[in-house]
């Protein structure tokens, strides 16, 4: 925005009052643009913010204090190309009017404490050098001094190439720095701004709990220009803006300058709170879950297959916004791809901050081309791994609600490691430290269902089913006619009263008369209830109690005289 308001400003040679937006061209008066936190009211492109403009706009205000006045750049390799480094340098400092290329100290947003570090991009193409590095680091030292959030603001075109290897060695120092905040359990926001490159994207500013960025920014490892030489091939639009990054499951959020603010406090207060106990939990009143199989009234398996899969049934999102309040999904595997087939993100249950990850599928026939139907390929098992990996790191108990009719059978799916993902999801989920509560809402398709089904305490809902195979994949396979499908149903028994006496399930939901979807609100509240139960339970346990007993919950499956057997179909149903 400087720039452009400068040029003008040359141009003309009056006082600033236009700026031209390069999205769009129009002109904006300068006082609306700084009135509309530097978004083009036209267009809405997010102009690049001075660093001053960005604390300003994000922090509260005059929390700000800047520890970074004693760090002053270094000139290890005495460097000159067309001019000497330290000449630079001091051509920075006097154009910036700061020591270095960053600054950091304490600040708070909507009263919450964290510790701020901010790139400045004027400052040598915000590029990393000993003495970027530096503040970057002791920022993570002092969020890990004071126990608080670390919030990094990155604008870099990535290591200073005047300071050598010293400068590549930046990257090392900032990674162990956060790599320690990690370890200690602490959040770390990265906010990576326009633009992110190169060594500042490849180290501490992509490594973030949560990895947050504005439409329009551009963030990569490479440069384009760099990449289309090499490749020799026109890179695609949108490339390497933070949609694109978005979009290949690289950024949790990308949330517009108008709310990035509140976005950001939101996500402070619900860490406030993580690590809470049983007291938090709400009042509920909803039909207690069900233990006891005799209480069900027996019905064709086929039936429960055909609600389970009711076009209108409730889904994971929709019951996340009846039983659950400020959620805040978050996105992507930091991989390949942003799988919308499974959603997850942070929760609040009461006053209790929860991570739920679903399976997510839709009702209209775009909505489940889009959640291929709930079908998840390995980057929603790896996106479902993460955050409640992330649940696990802040001591967060994890709520997962499944309904999938299974993982996705294609061909990019074996190539990515479908089934390495789905093996991990479930290793893992049986090793967290925290509460596990899974209830299968609607269809429980196999190893892709039980990829988020790991819990201690596993429930399911009237009418959904859980089966190693479908019905109509059983049918087909031992029945050699895939028309055998209701037979092969209650042949699986895959119903509520028959898991719950296999011990494969401890309890289930009751559903409203004719199916969730007649009443999806008494449904959710059900459903709430059998959460909140189940929770009260666990939180009062040690985590080596959970892990304890989630080991024993499925040890026992299929072992000698500690699994329980089925009496007949018919006499089952009678
Ligand atoms: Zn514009």
């Amino acid at each position: 925005m400087a720039s452009e308001t400068a040029t003008a400003a040359k141009r003309s040679g009056e006082t600033v009052q236009w700026t031209r937006c390069p999205s769009c061209e129009a002109f904006v008066y300068h006082k609306r643009l700084k009135r509309n936190l530097g978004v083009c009211p036209e267009c809405n492109f997010h102009f690049r913010l001075p660093i001053r403009e960005r604390l300003v706009q994000l922090l509260d205000e005059g929390s700000f204090v800047d520890l970074s006045q004693d760090v002053q750049p270094i000139d290890p390799l005495g460097f000159a190309d067309s001019k000497p480094y330290a000449q630079r340098l001091e051509e920075a400092q006097r154009k910036t009017g700061a020591g270095e290329g960053a600054i950091y100290g304490p600040a708070a947003i909507g009263g919450r404490p964290v510790v701020l570090a901010a790139m400045d991009f004027a400052f040598i193409g915000g590029s990393m050098g000993s003495g970027v590095g530096e503040v970057i680091t002791r920022a993570a030292e002092l969020a890990l001094e004071r126990r608080e959030p670390l919030l990094v603001i990155s604008a870099s075109g990535g290591a200073r190439m005047q300071e050598g290897c010293v400068s590549l060695m930046q990257l090392a120092k900032t990674s162990q720095a956060v790599g320690r905040l990690h370890e200690e359990g602490l959040l770390y926001i990265s906010l990576l701004t326009d633009p992110t490159y190169g060594g500042v994207s490849a180290s501490f500013a992509t490594l973030g709990d949560l990895l947050v960025s504005e439409p329009g920014s551009y963030i990569g490892f490479a440069g384009p220009k760099v990449i289309e030489q090499t490749i020799r091939q026109k890179l695609p639009d949108g490339f390497q803006t933070a949609g694109f990054l978005l979009d290949h499951g690289q950024l949790d959020l990308v949330e517009p300058r108008e709310t990035l603010r509140v976005s950001l406090r939101k996500i402070l207060e619900l860490h406030a709170l993580a690590g809470g106990g049983a007291a938090g939990l709400p009042e509920v009143e909803g039909e207690p879950p069900i233990t006891d199989a005799g209480q069900l009234t027996g019905r064709d398996p086929w039936e429960i297959v055909q609600l389970a899969r009711h076009v209108e049934r409730p889904n994971t999102l929709e019951y996340v916004s009846l039983v659950f309040d400020d959620f805040r999904e978050l996105f992507g595997d930091r991989l390949f791809d942003q799988d919308a087939a499974i959603v997850g993100g942070l929760a609040k249950l009461g006053d209790l901050v929860v991570m739920v990850v679903g399976h997510q599928k839709g009702h209209t026939t775009q909505e489940m081309m889009e959640r291929n139907f709930g079908m998840p390929n390995p980057e929603g098992y790896r996106k479902g791994l993460r955050l409640m990996r992330y649940a696990a790191k802040f001591g967060l108990p994890i709520v997962t609600l499944v309904d999938t009719p299974g993982a996705y059978p294609g061909l990019g799916a074996e190539e990515r490691g479908q089934s390495i993902a789905i093996a991990q999801s479930i290793m893992e989920m049986s090793r967290f430290r925290v509460p596990i509560v899974s209830i299968v809402t609607g269809e429980g398709g196999s190893g892709g269902a039980l990829a988020l089904a790991v819990g201690d305490r596993v429930l399911m809902m009237e009418n959904s089913y859980y089966s190693v195979i479908s019905p109509e994949g059983c049918s087909t396979i031992l029945f050699k006619d895939a028309a055998q499908a209701p037979r092969a149903a209650a042949a699986l028994r895959m119903t509520a009263p028959d898991l719950l006496r296999l011990r494969i399930m401890d309890a289930i939901v009751p559903e409203p008369d004719g199916g969730a979807h007649q009443d999806p609100l008494a449904a959710a509240q059900n459903l709430k209830t059998a959460i909140v139960t189940s929770l009260r339970d666990l939180l009062d346990k040690t985590p080596d109690e959970l892990v304890g007993e989630r080991y024993e919950r499925f040890r026992l499956f299929g072992t000698p005289g500690l699994q329980p057997t089925l009496p007949p179909p018919e006499e089952a149903d009678a």
